[in-house]
């Protein structure tokens, strides 16, 4: 999918239209430090429609080498990569959600979104998903790995890897 046509009729300095992203050049990501119970941080990815999830209790890890247990969490939809606010006392997750940081990401070693999006369908069957982020906070190669142990198989590992070059 191109959004040529789509821009090469417009001129988006005369109008307010949208653009359509940075040049689209990956899917997106957000990372929302949630006040909850727990404090926690929750990654989410684009993939398919939704935002693929984790819980992450300490937070991404910023170093390489580093593993951060990360509990594979259900989907949300895509627009929750804009929320940040109070949910309500009483209710599912109840606390403040601020967005920690946020980017866009692409499978390891692909600059194609839809080869990107086969290998990240691929990565959480076969439990290890290995991403670039490019965030503000977060930059660089980033594995996610199934734990085979987790009571429900839910618990993974964010590790940041060793940036090759990217
Ligand atoms: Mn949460």
């Amino acid at each position: 999918m191109t959004l040529a046509k789509y821009r090469a009729k417009r001129n988006f300095r005369k109008s307010p239209e949208p653009k359509g992203g940075k040049g689209g050049r990956g899917l997106i990501f957000v990372v929302q430090k949630h006040y909850a119970s727990h404090l926690h941080y929750d990654v989410r990815l684009q993939h398919k429609g939704a935002l693929v999830s984790w819980a992450v209790p300490k937070g991404p890890p910023r170093t390489a080498g580093i593993k951060r247990l990360a509990i594979h969490v259900e989907d949300h939809p895509l627009d929750y990569a804009r929320f940040e606010g109070v949910i309500p006392k009483g209710n599912y997750g109840a606390g403040k959600v601020e967005i920690w940081d946020k980017g866009t990401y692409l499978s390891s070693d692909t600059a194609s979104k839809a080869e990107s999006e086969r290998r990240f369908a691929e990565g959480m069957k076969k439990g290890h998903i290995a991403v670039v982020l490019q965030g503000k906070k977060l930059k660089g190669q980033y594995d996610l790995i199934r734990l085979k142990r987790g009571p429900k198989d839910n618990a993974w590992l964010l590790i940041k890897r060793a940036s090759k070059k990217s």
